[in-house]
């Protein structure tokens, strides 16, 4: 099998690449381990940046999106019994976010990959990549219980913190930088309309909390957890108490409860792999680094990276230039930086770690207050939500 780009993963990355890819009608062939189902049922991410849901649009994939996705223009932010609204369009010249979820996002693009695209093979697991560092490097992969071989110009390892293609970097060029957090999220999915119209985001003594939504009709909240907990081990009732608690206010503010339909716990990681080019092998996405999920950083820095790739192979295409190839890695990695930063200010922020002093809980509300009542340290906020311009 030949393709002049093999894409390894049918996450967001992999699928938004391979149309971008087609788009600008350069050949490629995307490999997925997971069925079809799976990769559409996986609930994750649901807030685009304004760049992301502009590029989904301008890739032909923004028309379901459109129609029902949720515009929000702001967040509220909760401390202290005290309510405060961020104004996205007002601090940043009039950038919004999309809510729209990763599920929905990814069920579009493999809709027109099936319809017009090159192959996407489901359950066709990548077992390693060869030859990265030479002009031919290669796929071995297995499908339908074969063993088989693509054979490309590049690879991109799309396949998520889990794959298989970073290893092809060879160790001692490798730099990893990572911090990982005591705490996690108990996130629910339930089918109650959402409490607030836009997000809330909870500081508590008794840790964060933060509702968010999916659809006019379906909720989608978390609350912070310590490290190693069991999804199981809570009640449904148990955690609308505790949802309860963590979101009260001063004034007649409600939490409408609902049948949960879905309940797991995420782990809060912060990790960069550098470089994220080896040759012709490319990183891009969870592949190459995670965010904390408190910023909502996670998909749009996968699409952030594949829009670079992209731009940089068809000028390579079209002037024979391999500039923006070469640049690849450093492009990615300073907004990637940036979207490191912010999701840690806002986990720092918003989680109580175990053991946090007195001092450190009021230097959040310090934070908080200074957020609430300072322009400059406000816009700074709403830029880093809104999201940064996509670099290349
Ligand atoms: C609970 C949760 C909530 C989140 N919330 C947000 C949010 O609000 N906003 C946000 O922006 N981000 C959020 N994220 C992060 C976001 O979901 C990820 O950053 C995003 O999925 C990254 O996309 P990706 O395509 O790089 O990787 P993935 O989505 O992980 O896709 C990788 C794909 O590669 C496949 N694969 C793996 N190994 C192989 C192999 N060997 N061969 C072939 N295929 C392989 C996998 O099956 C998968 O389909 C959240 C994540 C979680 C877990």
């Amino acid at each position: 099998m030949r393709a002049t780009v093999g894409i390894i993963g049918a996450g967001p990355a992999g699928l938004l690449l391979a149309r971008l890819l087609h788009n600008a009608g350069i050949d490629s062939v995307v490999l997925e381990s997971r069925d079809r189902a799976y990769v559409e049922r996986r609930q994750r991410a649901g807030i685009l940046e304004q760049g992301t849901a502009d590029v989904l649009r301008a890739a032909g994939a923004g028309a379901r999106m459109d129609r029902e996705g949720l515009r929000h223009d702001g967040i509220e932010l909760r401390f202290d019994r005290r309510r405060h609204r961020v104004d996205f369009p007002a601090l940043t010249g009039g950038r919004s976010v999309t809510v729209y979820a990763q599920t929905e996002v990814c069920k579009d693009l493999i809709a027109l990959q099936l319809q017009d695209g090159g192959p996407l093979l489901f359950e066709a697991e990548a077992l390693a990549v060869e030859d990265a560092g030479t002009g031919a490097p290669r796929v071995r992969f297995r499908h339908e219980g074969r063993e088989d071989v693509l054979e490309c110009a590049y690879v991109v390892g799309c396949d998520g913190f889990w794959g298989v293609a970073r290893k092809a970097i060879p160790a001692e060029l490798v730099q990893v930088f990572e911090r990982t957090y005591p705490f996690g999220w108990l996130g629910i999915l339930a089918d109650v309309p959402p409490s607030h119209d836009e997000l809330v985001y909870a500081r508590h003594d008794r840790g964060f909390a933060l509702l968010s939504m999916r659809s006019p009709s379906v909720s989608r909240l978390y609350l912070q957890v310590p490290d190693g907990t069991d999804a199981g081990e809570w009640s449904d009732e148990e955690i609308w108490d505790e949802l309860e608690r963590r979101f009260e206010t001063a004034d007649d503010w409600r939490l409408e409860r609902g049948p949960i339909t879905q309940k797991s716990v995420t782990p809060m990681r912060s990790y960069v792999h550098e470089p994220m080019r080896h040759g012709r092998l490319f990183l891009a996405g969870d592949a190459a680094h995670i965010v904390p999920p408190t910023g909502a950083k996670g998909l749009n820095l996968a699409v952030g990276d594949v829009v670079t790739f992209a731009r940089a192979l068809t000028h390579q295409q079209e002037t024979g230039s391999p500039d923006l190839l070469d640049a690849y890695s450093e492009t990615c990695l300073r907004r990637i930086w940036q979207a490191e930063r912010f999701s840690y200010d806002m986990t720092t922020l918003l989680h109580r770690a175990p053991g946090a002093t007195g001092f450190e809980d009021r230097l959040q509300l310090a934070r908080l207050e200074r957020i609430a009542t300072s322009r400059a340290a406000e816009t700074d906020l709403a830029e880093g939500y809104t999201g940064l311009p996509f670099g290349g």
